[in-house]
């Protein structure tokens, strides 16, 4: 499958991993948006939220029980914020679902 996500997941293009196990994987964006800013995917290829199943409860309950264990190894104990953009008008651009941790500085609302 063309998607350079899955293309991380299996090491055949690099990334700069943050956090890694068997089901999800966090890198550092490539073009980052804050101080602190990782992508963290589920191993599994889903395209969007707008595609998640509930036979994904529990990776998808597991990327997210991770997340502040991901935050709190990127030093983020004054907050973060957790972004997923889903499809056109949510200016997604890689189909494969992630969410974007932002973090060491101030956020605004709302967003763009
Ligand atoms: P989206 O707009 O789909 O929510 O976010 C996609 C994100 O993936 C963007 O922030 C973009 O910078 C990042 N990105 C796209 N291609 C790559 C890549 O090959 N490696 C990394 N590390 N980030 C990528
Ligand atoms: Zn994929």
């Amino acid at each position: 499958m063309d998607c350079i996500f899955c293309k991380i997941v299996e090491k055949e293009a690099p990334s700069n991993i943050a956090y890694e196990d068997d089901k999800i994987l966090a890198f550092h964006d490539l073009q980052p948006q804050a101080p602190v800013h990782v992508l963290i995917i589920p191993k599994k290829h889903i395209s969007s939220l707008d595609e998640v199943s509930f036979d994904d409860a529990e990776i998808m309950g597991w990327l997210m029980a991770k997340v502040k264990d991901i935050a709190k190894d990127l030093g983020l104990e004054n907050g973060y914020r957790l972004v997923c953009n889903c499809g056109k008008d949510g200016l997604q651009t890689v189909n494969h679902i992630h969410f974007h941790l932002l973090g060491k500085r101030q956020m605004k609302w709302p967003p763009g």
